[in-house]
Parts: C-alpha cells; sequence; structure tokens
C-alpha cells in the first residue's frame, strides 16, 4: 500500500502515470486486454550480479510486485514476456526476469532446518542414497550424546534409520560417505539448481545455468 500511494505520483516521462497500472485489487478489474492472474506470469529475480537471489525454492515475484520495483527504479528489467498491462493511458509488457540494483549479500549462515539438511545432502539417504521415504539420523546416537547439530545430523531413509537404530556408526556396519557439516548459502545454491521447478520459463534458464561449469 505504501508503494501503491507513491506511485499514484509518479509520472514517467510522457506524463502517463503508471500509478493506474498498480496493484490494489479494485483497479486490477482495468487491466484490460487479458486476465492476468496473480498466480501468472511470475518474474525471475537475480542479484545485482545476475545469479538468480534463490534457486530452491526459485525466487519469483508475482508481477505486480515486480511491476511497482520496475517502476519504483530499484530493479532492472532483463527479459518481457510477450502480455501487457494496459492502463486507459499506459501499455506495459510484463518482466519476466528483473535484477537487483543492489546486491544482496548472502553470507549469512543457512537455518538448521529440515528442508535445508535434505538440500546439503541432496534429498537421498547419506547411507544407500535411496531417494524415498526420508528421515533424519543422528549420527553419534542420542543415547549416546549426540546433539542435534549440523555436524551429527544426516538425511537417510527410513530402513537405513532402522538399521541403524541407536548403535553407533561403526557399529552399524553403515558407511558416511563425508564427515557431515554446516553448509553456506552457495553450497546451499548450488545443490537447489540441480533440483529445477516443475514449470521454467524459457527466459529464465539462461540465468539459471549460465555459470554452472562447463564439462572439459
Ligand atoms: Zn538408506
Amino acid at each position: 500500500m505504501v508503494a501503491a500511494s507513491i506511485l499514484s505520483d509518479f509520472e514517467r516521462p510522457g506524463g502517463a502515470t503508471f500509478g493506474d497500472l498498480l496493484a490494489e485489487d479494485a483497479n486490477r478489474r482495468r487491466f484490460s486486454r487479458r486476465a492476468i492472474s496473480a498466480h501468472s506470469h511470475p518474474a525471475l529475480v537475480l542479484n545485482a550480479d545476475y545469479r538468480p537471489l534463490s534457486y530452491f525454492p526459485l525466487s519469483l515475484w508475482s508481477w505486480q510486485d515486480a511491476v511497482k520495483a520496475v517502476v519504483l527504479e530499484r530493479v532492472e528489467v532483463v527479459s518481457e514476456y510477450d502480455a501487457e498491462i494496459h492502463s486507459p493511458s499506459v501499455a506495459m509488457r510484463l518482466p519476466s526476469v528483473i535484477s537487483l540494483k543492489e546486491y544482496v549479500r548472502q553470507d549469512r549462515s543457512p537455518a538448521f532446518t529440515r528442508f535445508n539438511l535434505f538440500l546439503r545432502d541432496g534429498f537421498g539417504c547419506v547411507y544407500c542414497g535411496s531417494k524415498e521415504d526420508l528421515t533424519f539420523d543422528h549420527v553419534v546416537p542420542r543415547s549416546k550424546g549426540g546433539r542435534t547439530t549440523w555436524e551429527n545430523i544426516v538425511t537417510a531413509c527410513a530402513p537405513c534409520n532402522l538399521k541403524k537404530g541407536g548403535r553407533s556408526l561403526r557399529d552399524s556396519g553403515l558407511h558416511l560417505p563425508r564427515k557431515p557439516r554446516q553448509p553456506n548459502v552457495y553450497e546451499l545454491q548450488a545443490m537447489g539448481r540441480r533440483f529445477p521447478p516443475n514449470h521454467l520459463h524459457e527466459s529464465w534458464v539462461d540465468w539459471l545455468y549460465w555459470d554452472t561449469e562447463l564439462e572439459a
């Protein structure tokens, strides 16, 4: 709402008021040409270095938020959809890819969540590689003083978890391929891009994969 009130006073060169285009629900009925729902035409959001802000979940803004950010000049439009929105006086193509003008640092530590733990381990059991029936395993069992930390929790399938039970790794006969540790945001992002969402607009693909390592 704050942005909308700023925008109602915002004049583009040429005198058309872009506030008309923006956002309050009552106004949306005036976007004539074709009905665009809040869930369609999302914009992929890139950081100022043209890497996606997030891969998993993919950083997407609704077209309303994307258009607001464009009008407020917080983002650059990198690519557009064919679809347009119309006010009585102005037409604007919806952005499909936008990049932030100010770089957002991503050096914070990732949250210790179920999701991030699964992501670190590639959504697979660290012991056998199974992708099904995933749960968590304390490498050093809680009964032996094992703590619930990045360094002691791994993704495991239910059968491996059951097999291991309250035993130590050595006694269980299971093999841990790498020592678990806290990932950084970039490592999680690198994992995330291996799990693309079901729907990718063609204009997003370059930005999602342009900096992946080339095969020699
Ligand atoms: Zn397993």
